[in-house]
């Protein structure tokens, strides 16, 4: 039974060091680090989870495919199971997007990512798989694959102008109220 683990936050060193290759994809303690992550993630409402932020430096992250309440924009997709992974190449178009992580709770701050990119990974299965991601899903890929860096999205923020609070950022995100704009 996969079971939900504590997430760690900005300040512990393993957020800030480069993890480690997984050698063996299929042990055991491997697939129930997997299932504890899609599971914690999905218990945080968050779109994707990276092995550090469980306290594991291992190279592995999620891509978490349901919509979430705390990015209700987010397209319907399949979850996916990120191991070693590497980027082949990546788009010149840059966009800046509202992005927060679940190891910084309380800030989403606007951060520049490429608009796509192609990958080579593994999956659960030692699958190897090259895959271009876009848009929405290329910008949780980047920002999961900062994680195994030991780089957090205020890293590439361009101005501390360009940082909010959650609830700030719920104003700018709803929908005005006609009756309210007198
Ligand atoms: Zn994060």
């Amino acid at each position: 039974m996969a079971q939900q683990r504590e997430i760690t936050e900005l300040g512990n060193p393993v957020l800030r060091q480069r993890a480690e290759r997984v050698e063996s994809i299929s042990d055991s303690e491997i697939q129930e680090l997997i299932d504890d992550m899609i599971l914690t993630a999905a218990e945080a409402s968050g779109v994707g989870i990276a092995a550090p932020q469980v306290s594991e430096a291992l190279r592995i992250f999620i891509i978490a495919g349901t919509a979430s309440p705390r990015y209700p924009d987010a397209p319907e997709t399949e979850t996916k199971v990120i191991i070693n992974p590497e980027i082949v190449s990546v788009s010149d178009e840059l966009e800046k997007d509202w992005e927060g992580c679940l190891s910084i709770p309380g800030l989403r701050a606007l951060v520049p990512r490429h608009k796509s990119i192609r990958a080579v990974y593994r999956d659960r299965n030692a699958n190897l798989v090259e895959e271009g991601f876009s848009d929405f899903e290329a910008r949780v890929f980047q920002h999961e694959y900062d994680h195994i860096n030991g780089v957090v999205f205020l890293d590439r923020v361009e101005s501390s102008l360009e940082i909010v609070t959650e609830n700030e950022y719920m104003k700018l995100m709803a929908p005005s109220d006609p009756e309210e704009e007198e």
